[in-house]
């Protein structure tokens, strides 16, 4: 990839993104043909790059500095998510791992010394493994207060019952952060602590992994898990009673923008791919890129990009500047994943039957670009919101200004 310093910005943004682009070139593209998971040379070679990253001091961009991350704060994060994505092996190669990136996250912000000490230490040291287990077969995930599964106090413990599934990673996970109702009455006619997150070890008698769900056909570490009867002791609870939803917003919350950055830096990776197929490839007497259609690909790949990338980047500056993002949270939350699903399908057709084999990143990106749709909260749920927001103001007896 070719990278300029972007005029105007922040001179030390320029250069994380130049960093972060050397090692992307250097040491992970000409690579990706063995790193794939099951790659017997993955784990030397991946050593070798994560050294080459701490070397760089590119390791872990979402952790502050005193949890060995590089605190660089969330605009550089952004803007170097967006040179990190060209490869879709690179985030766990800069020490960004789902879900253990976000559980970190939210030990930092809700966990007590206590447990920082026992479950964030070694989740950073990378010592052992976690899971986010949230979403239920028997309750949409797209309204979070309707979860069913429950924790009751019993003394000094929080006993848990019920049934989630698609927690990824679960197998080989050291713990869960499990969402939990734990709403009581509150006297007057009321409830209060509706929802609270729980650590719970995954060694914890009742705590079942029951299978794996198959994702796109195939097997996964997406897993289904049957809660029974899960007694954990009440310090295991992460923040106070009642402030699990807040602490899943801002798991996700200004992440969306991280996210759509990856996904910015996956498109712009599939148009390269695309362009340069079309320069090569002779079809019917001629370069594909002499053919019209080919060429409306590429300009209207070329018009998403820029309108994904800049949406993005107007959301990250409202965040930094301390504004109210949720409205433009949502319409990237909606654009940016549909907009990569358009630019990674028109990268496919270019390359034929190679582009959904496994010569090239793309089929993976596809899938992947198509799963962000329903993940992070489906785009209907993000239209919702956003007019809600628009009405909100016009009834306030405002409108809306988008220039702020
Ligand atoms: C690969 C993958 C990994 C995941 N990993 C995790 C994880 O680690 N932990 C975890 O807890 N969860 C995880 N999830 C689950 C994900 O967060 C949920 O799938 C998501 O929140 C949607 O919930 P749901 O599947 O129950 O869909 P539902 O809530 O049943 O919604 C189904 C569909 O209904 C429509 N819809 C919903 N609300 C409305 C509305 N108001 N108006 C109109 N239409 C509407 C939308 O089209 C939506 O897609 C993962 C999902 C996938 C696919």
């Amino acid at each position: 990839m070719e990278i300029a310093a972007i005029p105007d910005l922040d001179p030390e943004i320029n250069e994380v993104r130049a960093a972060t682009a050397n090692i992307v070139n250097h040491y992970i593209i000409p690579n990706e043909e063995n790193l794939g998971y099951d790659n017997p040379e993955r784990p030397r070679l991946a050593h070798e790059v994560q050294d080459a990253v701490k070397k760089a001091g590119l390791w872990a961009p979402h952790l502050p500095k005193e949890y060995g991350g590089m605190g660089i704060g969330f605009m550089k994060h952004a803007f170097m998510n967006e040179v990190l994505a060209w490869s879709p092996y690179s985030n766990p190669l800069f020490g960004v791992v789902a879900p253990d990136s976000g559980n970190q996250t939210i030990l930092i912000k809700y966990g007590t010394e206590e447990q920082k000490e026992r479950w964030l230490k070694p989740l950073i040291d990378g010592e052992i493994r976690s899971c986010f287990s949230m979403t239920e077969p028997d309750a949409p995930g797209s309204s979070p207060y309707a979860i069913q599964t429950r924790a009751v106090r019993d003394g000094d413990e929080w006993v848990i019952n019920g049934r989630k599934w698609f927690t990824s990673g679960a197998k080989g996970a050291a713990f869960a952060i499990v969402m939990c109702r734990t709403e009581e009455e509150d006297g007057s006619g009321g409830v209060r602590d509706k929802m609270t997150q729980i650590i719970v070890p995954t060694d914890t008698p009742g705590f079942n992994i029951v299978r794996s769900v198959p994702v796109w056909g195939r097997e996964s570490n997406h897993c289904e898990i049957v809660y029974d009867n899960v007694r954990v002791p009440v310090t295991n609870q992460l923040g106070r009673t009642g402030t699990g939803h807040q602490a899943a917003q801002d798991r996700l919350g200004a992440g969306r923008v991280f996210h759509c950055m990856n996904s910015v830096g996956q498109m712009w990776r599939a148009f390269d791919l695309m362009v340069r197929r079309s320069i090569e490839r002779e079809v019917h007497g001629g370069k594909l890129e002499t053919k019209q259609f080919i060429q409306g690909f590429i300009a209207d790949s070329y018009i998403d990009i820029q309108a994904a990338r800049l949406m993005t980047i107007r959301t990250a500056e409202v965040i930094d500047r301390g504004g109210d993002p949720r409205t433009d949270i949502s319409a990237i939350k909606i654009f940016v994943p549909a907009a990569m699903e358009r630019v990674i399908d028109r990268a496919i057709q270019v390359h034929g039957a190679m582009g959904v084999s496994g010569d090239t990143p793309l089929a993976g990106m596809y899938t992947g670009a198509r799963t962000l749709r329903i993940a992070d909260g489906p785009d209907e749920v993000h239209r919702i919101v956003i007019a809600k927001n628009v009405f909100k103001r016009y009834h306030a007896g405002g409108s809306w200004d988008f220039g702020v």
